[in-house]
């Protein structure tokens, strides 16, 4: 059996699906694994380290493509690669199977076999496998480095001879993954935080990091289903928590925004007319961007200036940190390798919860109903 990494093909993407690390380990379990020449070398990888490692290293992407057994990526494979894919190829990643299902049809027509990383039910044997987690973590770090570096403030409370500087104030919008990671963040640099989710649990890991959580009473309303996930709001709740968080923002340096609703738009959480309160100077972040955004200001992938705040709405965050990044990435990758590859052969048992939750398509079929519907939607 041959696991082949290639090079992400998407222009702004630095991450690899596979480390050296978990190269060695698949090799030692049997499985041979052939590297594209060049393709760790932005997250810090040689081709001689893949090679110290036990796989083998080739410049012939066509080859790979139409010998490999087995291929983890970062994003799905344009389409001009799923056209060469062999008959029964897996393919593991973010595939974004509600975002963009038609983008995968050609390996499906290929009778490609497709797990997506981003369906892996969060169940406690999955955690290892949690690819969105991740990618959460080392986003909600980076968007507080980089809105610190960008804000005209300091971020601790400074006491100097020539007088006591205030710390700078962060306000958190969804306190999951990359939330919490978010606050934890901008403690440690000195900023006081304040938090907002419309999950009532949130609000004591919010406190338990030393943050405020800012509580909106939604008269008892049922927020979370049973994964875990918000749920989408009412248009009367969703603007009871608008209010509250226009008064905080107002009075802050920093909003870091990460409410989203899996397979759907990111809620709209900051309107224009609360953009044009805040200070000039001041800085949203939003980390929903690629789901849409929660400011209404947001361009996806560009940063707007709006009568002085700064708007940053970056598409693919975690791939400016690509060495941890690609370090926790192939970690999951391998835990889940590991449930679908044994003694070196593959093995996938469907009737498994993990296999049968992420798994989009197989054998010329796309098998999710939640990605079947998605796609009827669209045509
Ligand atoms: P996410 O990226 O889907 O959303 C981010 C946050 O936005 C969530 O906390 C959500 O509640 C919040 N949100 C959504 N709509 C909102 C709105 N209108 N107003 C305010 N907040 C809003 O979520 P996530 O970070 O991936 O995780 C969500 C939950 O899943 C968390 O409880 C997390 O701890 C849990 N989780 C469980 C596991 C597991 O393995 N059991 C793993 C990871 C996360």
């Amino acid at each position: 059996m041959r696991i082949a990494i290639l090079k992400e093909a998407r222009p702004d993407e630095t991450r690899v699906a596979l480390t050296a690390e978990a190269v060695k380990s698949l090799t030692g379990k049997g499985a041979g694994v052939t590297i594209e020449s060049g393709a760790g070398l932005n997250a810090g990888i040689s081709d001689a380290e893949y090679e110290a490692a036990g796989a083998v290293i080739s410049g012939n992407r066509a080859e790979l493509l139409a010998t490999a057994d087995v291929l983890p990526v970062v994003n799905l494979l344009p389409d001009s690669d799923q056209a060469q894919l062999k008959s029964g190829a897996v393919v593991v990643g973010f595939l974004r199977p509600l975002d963009d299902p038609g983008a995968f049809q050609t390996a499906v027509a290929r009778g490609a076999t497709l797990f997506a990383v981003e369906l892996v039910p969060r169940i406690t044997r999955a955690q290892s496998m949690d690819a969105l987690s991740s990618m959460a973590t080392v986003a909600g770090y980076k968007a507080v480095i980089v809105a610190a570096d960008r804000l005209p403030k300091l971020f601790p409370l400074l006491m100097t001879a020539a007088g006591t500087i205030p710390p700078a104030k962060v306000l958190v919008l969804g306190a999951g993954v990359a939330g919490l990671q978010a606050i934890a963040t901008a403690r440690r640099l000195g900023a006081v935080v304040e938090a907002y989710d419309v999950r009532a649990a949130a609000g004591e890991q919010v406190k338990s990091l030393g943050a405020k959580f800012i509580e909106v009473d939604l008269g008892g309303l049922q927020t979370e289903d049973k994964g875990g996930y918000a749920k989408e709001l009412s248009p009367e709740a969703l603007e009871l928590g608008r209010q509250a968080i226009a008064r905080a923002a107002k009075v802050s340096d920093v909003v870091i925004t990460t409410a989203q609703v899996p397979g759907r738009r990111a809620p709209l959480m900051i309107p224009t007319a609360a953009v044009e309160d805040m200070h000039p100077g001041s800085i949203i972040f939003d980390l929903a961007a690629p789901a849409g955004g929660n400011c209404e200001l947001t361009k996806p992938g560009e940063t707007v200036v709006h009568k002085g705040v700064i708007i940053l709405g970056p598409l693919n965050l975690a791939a400016e940190m690509p060495v941890h990044a690609s370090m926790l990435y192939s970690r999951n990758l391998t835990k889940f390798l590991d449930l679908i590859v044994k003694k070196g052969e593959l093995v996938i048992d469907r009737a498994d919860e993990i296999i049968a939750g992420s798994c989009v398509a197989h054998g010329g079929q796309v098998v999710n109903e939640r990605v079947a519907a998605a796609i009827k939607a669209r045509a």
